[in-house]
């Protein structure tokens, strides 16, 4: 089972800890919200530890990202690849960086023995779940419903264009936007994400 309203709250969480919010988001800006957590590309853990690119996505078991949880400190290293090779355009970049914030920010990792939470070959029950989880966080982040209106969001395009998700996912969350208004009804939530944007956006 999702936990939406856990996912949500965590969102609502990360936006009232930023400084000031601007679309598309600035992933960093929420790492510097974690002072246990820290991001390098594939490319640079690659450098840092004299292997290749290749080897990195066998550790990782993923050819965009994944995330490590050092159990006895408490203390997680994010990475992702970087390379824009087989179609991983900025929007599929930005994806998989907040995917894996998800993990982190949703406390995934502590609660399975493994310590390696990667896109493929994980065999815990539950991998499918938090799988889901890190994805609907990732959408809540980077590509808020309850700000559609406010921000003039009417079509994939806008989508595309305001939030940079790639082309499939700004069809996708648009698809979902579409059932959303058809059948959602107002909750606290939405009203305290359009406030906390409001009082944190840039000012053009
Ligand atoms: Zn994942």
């Amino acid at each position: 089972m999702i936990r939406y309203p856990y996912i949500y709250n965590q969102v609502l969480q990360v936006y009232r800890g930023m400084d000031s919010i601007s679309f598309p988001i600035c992933t960093y800006d929420i790492l510097a919200q974690l002072p246990n957590c820290r991001a390098l590309t594939y490319q640079e853990f690659a450098s840092i530890n004299q292997c290749t690119v290749r080897d990195v996505i066998i550790l990782c078991e993923s050819k965009s990202g994944c995330t490590h949880y050092d159990i006895a400190n408490d203390r997680y290293l994010i990475l992702w690849n970087e390379d824009c090779a087989d179609n991983n355009v900025d929007g599929r970049r930005l994806w998989t960086k907040a995917h894996e914030l998800g993990h982190v920010i949703l406390k995934h990792l502590p609660l399975v023995a493994e310590p390696m939470l990667a896109e493929n070959g994980f065999n815990n029950l539950t991998a499918p779940e938090f799988e889901a989880e890190a994805d609907q966080f990732a959408a809540t982040l980077l590509c808020p419903m309850p700000l559609y209106e406010t921000l003039g969001i009417e079509s994939p395009s806008d989508i595309k264009r305001v939030f940079g998700l790639s082309k499939e996912a700004s069809e996708h969350r648009w698809s979902e936007y579409v059932k959303w208004t058809r059948y959602h009804r107002k909750t606290a939530w939405e009203n305290d994400m359009r406030r906390v944007y409001l009082q944190k956006r840039i000012a053009n």
